[in-house]
């Protein structure tokens, strides 16, 4: 069984994931798409959310499961019995980190190898963070983000404006 772990915060999942989720989807048997579960950051979504809006839109691919984590994405491999690490690469500055990551899980876990896919050109300069500092100003997503994706951070931040404007 060819087991692959997708790891990010998808906060939240942009067209640009899901590109790379059909393809590597499509190489494997199975696909693990891991929602990290990051303190250090603080997301829009909660990581329930984000697992939900995965599911929805990967409903469609049978082979896919979406689960979330916490803590390295190695050990995360190691329990799903997975021997690859999904990572996708939109342009150069995306390299560095990303070679770096992929060495020291070599290093770290040598049953494990990092995929790389090249994102498709019309979603390489598509960011979970880009998605919403657009939303946040009113402006259209529909390019980026499958439908109810975007009608869920709409939702989130005019909830989050109604908070502000409340006082809470
Ligand atoms: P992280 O916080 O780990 O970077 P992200 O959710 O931002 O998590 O990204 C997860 C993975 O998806 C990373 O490998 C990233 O390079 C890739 N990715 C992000 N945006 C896109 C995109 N538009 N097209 C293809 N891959 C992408």
């Amino acid at each position: 069984m060819k087991r692959a772990v997708y790891p990010g915060s998808f906060d939240p999942v942009t067209l640009g994931h899901l590109d790379i989720i059909e393809r590597a989807a499509a190489l494997v048997d199975e696909l693990i798409v891991g929602v990290l579960n990051n303190n250090a950051k603080t997301p829009l979504f909660s990581v329930e959310e984000r697992v939900n809006m995965l599911r929805d839109v990967t409903a469609h691919i049978p082979n896919v499961r979406v689960e979330s984590f916490s803590g390295l994405s190695v050990e995360f491999c190691r329990k799903c019995d997975a021997s690859f690490l999904v990572r996708g690469l939109r342009a150069v500055t995306d390299f560095e980190y990303e070679l770096q990551m992929a060495q020291t899980n070599r290093s770290l876990e040598r049953g494990v190898d990092t995929l790389f896919f090249t994102t498709a050109l019309n979603y390489a300069y598509i960011s979970s963070t880009i998605v919403k500092e657009v939303a946040f100003y009113g402006g259209d997503i529909s390019r980026f983000v499958p439908p109810q994706v975007a009608e869920r951070i709409y939702d989130r931040i005019c909830q989050m404006n109604q908070k502000t404007a409340n006082g809470v």
